[in-house]
């Protein structure tokens, strides 16, 4: 009888507690897939064990460990689809790029970096970066984002044996930019480089079209004292380009632009650009996309597939630096 009691009971508590057993290995297949690197050593990053992200759409600040919060930058700033070298030289990066933003005071007044591209650099979660991918690719593509950063834990570029200012862009369009053209200032590590195979990524090369009208109307925006006369020759014309074949400055009627405020006037993807009038309509045929400044990822991605190494290709975009 006791016997009989005591099975029962068994049974009863089975029917409690296989519930929990189940949900708990499924919470746990979840996850495994970020937490099964065991083979690298992860980095003392001292101060900066933990990053203050703010994240702009809600203004919540999450804090996060260094190299988790490069997970969510690797993957929101690089297709995974990049060889496994591109996406490491990534990570060294958007590390040293964190590093060096914090050095130099942050943009925001309770977090170190935020989390958009415009203002510091991508973040995406893993929960919406693993449902923007197909099913089948998530755990072999978060696998490698996980790796990339992990197998570079605590790395950083240096010039001089201080953090860069490692800018980076997404297709140079053969050749990168120098930050005086964009921004103004000088970094002796940023020059105009050269990559080869660039043309073959999407984004490589563009084009705009828009009516007389759209142009009259966006150049009014941006200066209310614009006038043009389409039937003067040389009423659209580029003035001057930069060293990396980028444009300096343009010429609309009576007004000059610098290549950058015509990217922003226009929304070209980079300021390497011709522009034609065809009939009605102006024509902008764009190259590359992106600033053009420090390191290209498409760049980074060809050399990749060339056999280059993360180190070498850091060393290809950013002059007589060290990575420490
Ligand atoms: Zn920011």
């Amino acid at each position: 009888m006791k016997k009989i009691v005591l099975y029962i009971l068994f049974i009863i508590l089975l029917m409690f507690t296989m519930p929990i057993v189940f949900t708990n290995q499924f919470e746990q297949t979840e996850q495994t897939v970020a937490e099964e690197q065991p083979e690298y050593e992860k980095a003392n990053y001292g101060d900066l064990s933990i990053i203050r992200l703010l994240h702009n759409e809600t203004g919540e600040v999450e804090e996060l460990e260094f190299d988790t919060y490069l997970y969510g930058v690797v993957s929101g700033e690089m297709p995974a689809s990049y060889e496994f070298e591109a996406l490491r030289a990534q990570a060294v990066v958007a590390r040293t790029y964190t590093i060096y933003k914090i050095a130099h005071g942050s943009k925001h007044e309770n977090a170190d970096i935020c989390d958009s591209s415009l203002c510091c650099q991508a973040w995406i979660s893993k929960e919406n970066r693993l449902a923007r991918w197909e099913e089948e690719k998530r755990e072999e593509y978060w696998s490698k984002i996980v790796k990339s950063v992990d197998s570079t834990s605590g790395r950083y570029i240096t010039y001089e044996g201080e953090p860069i200012n490692s800018f980076f862009h997404s297709n140079s369009g053969g050749k990168t930019e120098l930050p005086i053209n964009v921004w103004g200032g000088s970094y002796p590590y940023l020059q105009v480089v050269e990559t080869a195979g660039e043309e073959a990524y999407n984004g490589f090369s563009s084009e705009i079209e828009i009516s007389k009208d759209e142009l009259i109307q966006k150049m009014l925006e941006k200066k209310s004292d614009f006038q043009i006369n389409f039937e003067e020759t040389e009423c659209i014309k580029i003035l001057e380009l930069t060293e990396s074949g980028r444009v300096k400055s343009v010429k609309f009627g009576n007004i000059h632009l610098s290549g950058v405020e015509a990217r922003q006037v226009f929304g070209l993807k980079s300021t390497k650009f011709e522009v034609f009038l065809e009939g009605d309509k102006i024509k902008f045929k764009v190259v590359g996309y992106g600033h053009g400044v420090g390191l290209s990822q498409t760049g980074s991605d060809a050399l990749a597939k060339q056999g280059k190494t993360y180190e070498e290709i850091i060393k290809h975009y950013y002059k007589e630096v060290e990575i420490k």
